[in-house]
Formats: C-alpha cells, sequence, structure tokens
C-alpha cells in the first residue's frame, strides 16, 4: 500500500514515521519544485505529480493550501481522501465560515469583507476589537489586522484595500475578538465507513500567535461531548475522510470554533506519546480504509513547540518520559523545526516534570513558555 501526501513538510514525515510499522509506504509531493519524494529522506526526486498520482492506492494532503488545479488533478483520480472540497473548504475562511453556518455550529460573529460598504456593514454590525481575517493563505497568525479603536478605522481600510485591490482573489473574514478564557482543540478521525474516534480536548498556548505549548490532560465530558457533537456534524456535512483539527474558543461552558484544519494538526502531537494510536497513525488509517486506534488519552502529556532554533539542551532526553521530534529542516527564524513531548502518570507529576524542563529551556527560544507551564 502506498500513499501520496500533497505537502513534503513535518507532518508527511511523521504520517511516514507512523506507517511504517503498517507496511503502508508514504511518499510525499513537493508542491514547490513538482516532484515526489521520500519524506524522511526529500533530497532525491523520484517523478513528477503524474507519475506520484499514478504509483500511489491514496492520496491525502498535509496542508490546505494547495493550488486547485492540484486538488482537482487528484479528485479526479479517485484516490484523495479528504475530499478536494474538504481541503478547499479548510484553506478557505469564507467556505469555512458557511459550513459552521450550514451545520449550525456555533463560532465568533463575522461579516465577509469585500469592498468599503462590507467593510462599514463590519463596523456597524460587529463590536470592537475586531480581527480582519484574510480568507486564504492565512497560517500562524499571519495575513490579520486587528481594529481596537474606531479612530483607526480608516486608516486600516486604506491599508485593507490595498491588499484587497493586490490580491483579487482574497477577501477578509472580519470577526468579533472573542473574550475567550482558553483555546482548546479536538483532533479526531473519520474513515470511509462512517466510524468516528476523537482525542480528548488539548489545551493551547499560543505566543505572537503561533502554537508554543499543548497540554493533553483529563478533560470535562461535557465539553467533549460538545467537541465530538460540532465534530460529526462537520465531517459527516463534507463526507470526510482522515484526521481534522477544530481550534475553539471557550467562553464559560460554551465552545465556538475559530477555525478547521482538514489534516493532522501541531496541536495533536502530543498524541505520539499520550495515546496507544497516535493522529498521524490515525489519518493513515482512516485514508486507507482501515479500523481506527484507540484515541484515549493514555497518559497526560504535553507538547512545546520548538521554534527557530536547531539545539537544545542534551540534559533533557535525561528527563524519564520525554521524546524529542525533530523536523530536519534547516534553520530559519521562527521556523517550526521539532517539538518536545513530556508525559507523566499523572497530571500532578506531569507538570512538576514541566517545571524542570522549563528551567533548562532558554527563554529567548522558548518565551512565554516558563510562565505559561508556572501557571498550571
Ligand atoms: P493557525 O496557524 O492555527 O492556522 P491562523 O493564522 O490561521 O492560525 P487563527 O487561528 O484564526 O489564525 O488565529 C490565530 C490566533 O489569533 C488564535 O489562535 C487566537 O489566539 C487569535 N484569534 C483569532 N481569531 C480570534 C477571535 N475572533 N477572537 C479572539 N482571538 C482570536
Ligand atoms: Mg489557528
Amino acid at each position: 500500500m502506498k500513499v501520496l501526501v500533497l505537502g513534503a513538510g513535518q507532518l508527511a514525515r511523521m504520517m511516514a514515521l507512523a506507517s511504517t510499522p503498517l507496511n503502508i509506504d508514504v511518499l510525499a509531493y513537493d508542491v514547490n519544485n513538482n516532484s515526489v519524494v521520500n519524506p524522511l529522506a526529500p533530497g532525491e526526486s523520484l517523478g513528477d505529480l503524474t507519475q506520484g498520482i499514478a504509483e500511489c492506492d491514496v492520496i491525502t494532503a498535509e496542508f490546505e493550501h494547495i493550488d486547485h488545479a492540484i486538488l482537482e488533478q487528484c479528485q479526479r483520480s479517485g484516490k484523495l481522501q479528504p475530499s478536494a472540497t474538504a481541503i478547499m473548504t479548510g484553506g478557505d475562511r469564507r467556505l469555512e465560515k458557511a459550513l459552521l453556518t450550514e451545520c449550525s455550529v456555533s463560532n465568533a460573529k463575522h461579516v465577509i469583507v469585500d469592498n468599503q460598504q462590507s467593510f462599514e456593514q463590519a463596523l456597524s454590525e460587529l463590536s470592537l476589537p475586531i480581527i480582519f481575517k484574510s480568507a486564504l493563505a492565512g497560517y500562524d497568525g499571519k495575513g490579520q489586522w486587528r481594529l481596537k479603536d474606531s479612530d483607526q478605522a480608516q486608516a486600516l481600510w486604506s491599508e485593507l484595500s490595498e491588499f484587497l485591490t493586490e490580491n483579487p482573489t482574497q477577501a477578509l473574514v472580519a470577526e468579533q475578538m472573542v473574550p475567550f478564557d482558553r483555546e482548546i482543540s479536538i483532533i479526531g478521525a473519520r474513515n470511509k465507513n462512517g466510524e468516528v474516534k476523537i482525542y480528548p480536548l488539548t489545551e493551547n498556548f499560543h505566543q505572537n500567535g503561533v502554537l508554543s505549548v499543548s497540554l493533553a490532560q483529563a478533560c470535562d465530558e461535557a465539553l467533549q461531548q460538545q467537541a465530538l457533537s460540532a465534530f460529526t456534524k462537520l465531517t459527516e456535512n463534507l463526507g470526510y475522510t482522515g484526521v481534522l483539527a477544530i481550534e475553539f474558543f471557550q467562553v464559560g461552558e460554551q465552545l465556538l470554533v475559530n477555525e478547521i484544519a482538514p489534516r493532522v494538526h501541531n496541536s495533536g502531537h502530543w498524541s505520539q506519546q499520550g495515546a496507544d494510536t497516535c493522529q498521524f497513525e490515525n489519518h493513515i488509517r482512516a485514508v486507507t480504509n482501515l479500523p481506527l486506534g484507540n484515541t484515549e488519552l493514555v497518559r497526560p502529556t504535553a507538547m512545546i513547540n520548538i521554534l527557530g532554533t536547531d539545539t537544545v539542551p542534551e540534559a533533557l532526553l535525561a528527563i524519564a518520559g520525554l521524546s524529542l521530534h525533530w523536523y530536519g529542516k534547516t534553520k530559519r527564524a521562527g521556523r517550526k523545526m521539532g517539538h518536545i513531548n513530556v508525559s507523566a502518570a499523572d497530571c500532578e507529576t506531569l507538570v512538576s516534570k514541566l517545571e524542570q524542563v522549563a528551567s533548562l529551556l532558554p527563554e529567548t527560544d522558548f518565551p512565554g513558555v516558563k510562565s505559561y507551564i508556572q501557571s498550571l
């Protein structure tokens, strides 16, 4: 069995690592140079997209911002899982919002902005502060503008109208800022038979718009049920196959969807050590129509992203229950280079272990991590 992943980054790499014991081969398609590569050793080209499609049994994706012509070519082969529509929905905030509305899944109040009239409509319908997000190609907090004060509205509109003129396929989603208690996400898998399994809700701490730490511990059953309900409605509507992530804002006892990602997700990396079957293996199982693996929390686990640095203190590896995952990428400021998973038998031990880990991590490379861990 061969699976071709659209995208040749760390998510394809971790899918390959998780698939090897199942005798499933994973190839990756690098969209930047139209070449199929081995995601574990991406130097040599093994062919172009047409050859990759012909050679594999199943095609899937590690990101949603993929040229539509590529998605359509893959869809025509009958091998693409999840569907081109599902991937495009995750890559376009307009389609995402329409899906949430159609499925009656709660999300932040919003207005689609593509001209001055709709900008003014956003100002009158939403209360400040408002966040404007580009409909296409946003990630890690890029393509976002915040309006806190109505005095700034005209200056912001000049900037946004310039952006829209320069990028005619774009629009903006203006969203009311949600005064959330915390950000959490659910990762789940659905296979072709409609079998669904979700992992426990994960708490996410962001720094400068980028995920920094995810924490998976035993969670509130009522919240977990709300997340399952949203997951089921969205995946049924899309006829979805694979792993899907949903980011939520928690406000009191209510979950509001922030966004969805039609793929394995950074906030699910903890599952490599915290669950019997990690999100990467479950994604591969789902798209190859195998039974899904257990998604229960086996032990509380936290994930810390390594951003923009290619070294961490070796002493970390002496801590029991700590695993280091490097992605083999060239260092660049802010780039996701790897992650650290820390597990323990119970939450209390996990927190004290995390304090030990934080004391070894330099604040310059891991801003805010220490204080987040101290707040647990
Ligand atoms: P990702 O890398 O997760 O795909 P992104 O750049 O696509 O991120 P969002 O997740 O929509 O963008 O926003 C980034 C962060 O900005 C959120 O995690 C949250 O902290 C904040 N944010 C976004 N929308 C809102 C909102 N409506 N209210 C409050 N905070 C928000
Ligand atoms: Mg996000």
